[in-house]
């Protein structure tokens, strides 16, 4: 019987493991490693870190997924992958041996380099990251109460990337509950976002770009563009603008000038750039075709662009239903399926706030509340195609008409 090791439980792993599970049963056993033993939306974390949503809305355990005929789950955390022995070094665990791996242990927070980041700002790319922000800001607000000292009451967010608008929006609909909890007037709680560019969010048209940023604006969060960020010190971001350098004075800084893959990758040796590995037509890594490549760890080139797709749980998805079929295709020794791996995104939208987005999907533009139904639409989507009617059920977004 093959052996399958599957690192990582985010959008790439679970749905590999879902659909193998069905195909594989007395060919092959699956093997799931992840240092939780939930899976989380990450495209909601932003909700969790505003605690405008419970940590539980956008979580839910593996063991709903994993059947332990067919699936076997490890709780651990991967050190390295040792691809020309086929083997995974766990930290508590012992040696993996496997006959394929599907590497899809997701991404971490890139700073850049930029001095002070790492140790002062904090992150969200994960649940725990997420909550102790919610903490944080709530400890912030009880200090000004102690203290009247008005940087406790300044939430500053860097990167007005997909991710640092979000959270923009998110913070915003939090803010009524930050200010009763510092017992201040809403508009004392200031929101700011700090960016590099000028020109927001490059994938969009101008005129929607546009359109976002007045939308977050129009909440009352201030953006600060042209503003490029060059040290983070435990009480201020200091950014570059307009030739002269600035200090912003906060308590809560957060990061989110942009992503790179596990740090798993380059402690295993692979051909990598920012943690991510620029795989074939059928997914592998180019020197080992045994070995899958998924998700945020991956760069999948774009051949009409010559750049890599952006890393989205959307093509995480797309990504994992395609390894499923070619690993069903190679245990059934077919061989790997005929036609490439190809991708086509059906749209991107960010939310800003519960009931606000904008984006596009085909060729549609699309703006404020349908925004944020179709946002809704795309997180059901993703919770039914991975987790099921139980999981759509329980953690759904049904809120969709006001
Ligand atoms: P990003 O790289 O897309 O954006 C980071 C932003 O930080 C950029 O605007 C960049 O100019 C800015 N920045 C970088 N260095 C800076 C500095 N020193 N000072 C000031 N600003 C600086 O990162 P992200 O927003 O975390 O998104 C990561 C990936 O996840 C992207 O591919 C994104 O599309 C995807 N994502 C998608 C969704 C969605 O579909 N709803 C939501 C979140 C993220």
């Amino acid at each position: 019987m093959k052996k399958i090791v599957i690192l990582g439980a985010g959008y790439a792993g679970l749905q590999t493991a879902h659909k193998l599970q069905k195909k594989v049963k007395g060919k092959a056993q699956i093997i799931l490693v992840d240092k939780d033993d939930y899976h989380y939306e990450t495209t909601e974390l932003h909700e969790v870190a505003s605690g405008t949503q419970p940590a539980l809305k956008i979580t839910y355990p593996i063991a709903d997924i994993v059947d332990p005929e067919v699936t076997t789950f490890i709780q651990d955390e991967v050190v390295k992958l040792d691809a020309p022995k086929k083997q995974v070094q766990l930290k508590q665990h012992e040696t993996l041996d496997y006959d394929y791996c599907v590497l899809a242990l997701g991404f971490v927070s890139e700073t850049f380099g930029i001095k002070g980041a790492r140790e002062n700002a904090l992150e969200m790319t994960n649940i725990k990251q997420s909550l102790a922000i919610y903490d944080h800001i709530m400890a912030c607000m009880k200090k000004y109460q102690e203290t009247k000292d008005k940087r406790y009451l300044r939430l500053v967010i860097c990167g007005a990337g997909f991710t640092g608008i979000e959270l923009a929006g998110a913070l915003a609909e939090g803010r009524p509950e930050y200010a009763k909890a510092a017992g201040v007037s809403e508009d004392e709680v200031k929101i700011t976002v700090v960016e590099a560019a000028t020109r927001l969010l490059p994938m969009f048209s101008e005129k929607l770009a546009d359109y976002g940023v007045k939308l977050v604006e129009s909440l009352g969060v201030e953006l600060l563009c042209g503003a490029k960020i060059s040290e983070v010190t435990p009480e201020a971001v200091i950014y570059e603008k307009d030739d002269q350098s600035h200090e912003l004075e906060a308590k809560t800084i957060i990061w989110t000038t942009g992503v790179s893959g596990s740090p798993v990758v380059a402690a295993s040796d692979l051909q990598e750039r920012r943690g991510r590995v620029v795989v074939t037509d059928n997914l592998t890594d180019p020197n080992d075709d045994d070995l899958y490549i998924l998700g945020d760890v991956a760069a999948v080139m774009d051949k009409e662009s010559g750049r890599p797709y952006p890393t989205t749980a959307q093509i995480a998805t797309v990504m994992a239903n395609y390894a499923a079929k070619d690993l069903e295709s190679r245990l059934n020794g077919q061989g790997h399926v005929k036609d490439p791996f190809v991708y086509k995104s059906k749209g991107t939208v960010a939310s800003v706030g519960n009931t606000h987005g904008f984006g596009v999907v085909g060729n549609l533009e699309l703006k404020g509340y349908p925004a944020s139904v179709v946002k809704k639409m795309i997180m059901n989507k993703s919770l039914y195609e991975i987790g099921g009617m139980k999981e759509l059920m329980a953690k759904g977004r049904f809120d969709l008409y006001h």
